[in-house]
């Protein structure tokens, strides 16, 4: 049956021409770095996400580093990460003498635990970093509420969201509903190929309302040269070249139907496995869409690492996403804090769902190319499991 946890080569094959046609021009043209194509994606990112600005660069680890760095941060200020996320989160805060504050999640949605922010908020502490992890919208009215009373910038991980919507609920923070990405002061997005709009290579985006900081955003992201060999900041190179964003220019005409193919793909998983009391199905929070750059489920009675090499006798491949929190991983054990001020690795108590949940999830293959077909037979698979 061939089943992958990503088809990108079925994805290319339906829009092959217009990609083929995209790239042969920047070839064509040789503006490898700094082509047209470039501005006119930003562009049409922005417009995407119905904000002011869109700056692209090399990878969603750069784009969340040159946020950071636009904000001005000082050695050991605090900044507030999930426990249970991908290493790039907390990594570019660590690199640049910050250091990440680790707050558990909430069991249900793999978001942070908007109850356990503030406790963690110290006189150091300058920005939180919601996670919008698996493809939808961690609590922002509650996240945004709590930054403006204490003061501190909000950077969205949008890496694995892009295309979420967020809807307003209970603080009465946020008026309207908005794209994620847009609420916070910045947002960061991956062009990464497995993500939901993914390059042909790697790419980053950083979208903000704010147009000052804008300038300062690209600023940096152009080794901080505002005119040409004059640096008015230390910057970085982190640039999109010309070539992915002639491809996810394109890919962008398509993402709402890739999100589309993944909501389907995430409603027959959801119909077809809602019997099975062995797992956990993914839950979507009332204030966002979900996107599901991952469908992940739950694993009951330890069972999760059985039932993966289960289904890999059935050809059926599952990842696990992720096998250690922040807390675990040997380079952040100590690096990173949790509330109280203690090492990450003395908070375990304060991380509780954060280390069950890395013993117990297991990711369904998900993509914009599943067929009912591969989709009943990955059930059949779980089901078999469990008779
Ligand atoms: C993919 C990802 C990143 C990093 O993006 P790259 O483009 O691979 O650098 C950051 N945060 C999260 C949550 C991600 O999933």
């Amino acid at each position: 049956m061939n089943i992958k946890m990503v088809d990108l080569g079925g994805q290319y094959l339906k829009i092959k021409d217009e990609i083929d046609t995209s790239i042969q021009h920047v070839i064509n043209t040789t503006q490898f770095i700094s082509g047209a194509k470039v501005k006119e994606f930003a562009k049409n990112l922005a417009n995407f996400h119905s904000v002011n600005n869109a700056i692209t660069c090399a990878n969603g680890t750069d784009a969340l580093q040159i946020s950071f760095m636009a904000l001005d941060l000082k050695p050991l200020d605090e900044v507030i990460v999930p426990a249970f996320t991908y290493v790039a989160t907390a990594e570019v805060i660590a690199l640049l003498g910050l250091t990440p504050v680790l707050v558990d999640v909430d069991w249900d949605t793999f978001n942070i635990d908007v109850s356990k922010i503030e406790e963690a908020i110290t006189p150091r502490t300058k920005a939180i970093v919601p996670v919008h992890l698996f493809g939808q919208c961690a609590n922002m009215c509650e996240i945004m509420r709590i930054a403006n009373k204490y003061n501190l910038y909000v950077i969205e991980d949008n890496a694995q969201s892009i295309g979420a919507v967020y809807t307003p609920s209970g603080s009465g923070y946020l008026k309207e509903s908005a794209k994620s990405g847009t609420i916070g002061t910045i947002g960061c997005t991956s062009f990464f190929p497995s993500k939901n709009l993914g390059a042909y290579g790697d790419g980053g985006a950083i979208t903000t309302n704010d147009d000052s900081l804008a300038k300062k955003l690209n600023c940096i992201a152009n080794h901080g040269q505002e005119v040409k060999y004059h640096h008015s900041m230390v910057g970085c190179n982190s640039r999109l070249d010309t070539i992915q964003a002639a491809v996810l220019d394109i890919k962008l005409n398509y993402l709402n139907d890739y999100i589309s193919s993944r909501q389907k793909a995430a409603q027959f998983y959801l119909e077809e496995l809602k019997d099975l009391e062995g797992i956990e199905l993914p839950v979507t929070a009332p204030y966002s869409t979900h996107v599901y750059h991952q469908f992940t489920i739950k694993v009951k009675d330890g069972k999760r690492d059985a039932l993966k090499a289960f289904l890999a006798e059935r050809e059926i491949p599952t990842m696990i996403y992720y096998p250690l929190p922040l807390q675990d991983q040997k380079a952040y054990m100590s690096i990173a804090k949790v509330a109280g001020g203690k090492d990450a690795k003395d908070g375990a108590d304060l991380l509780s769902n954060s280390t069950n949940l890395a013993k117990c999830v297991l990711s369904l293959p998900m993509h914009t190319e599943l067929t009912e077909e591969q989709l009943n037979y990955i059930c059949k698979g779980i089901k078999a499991f469990y008779r």
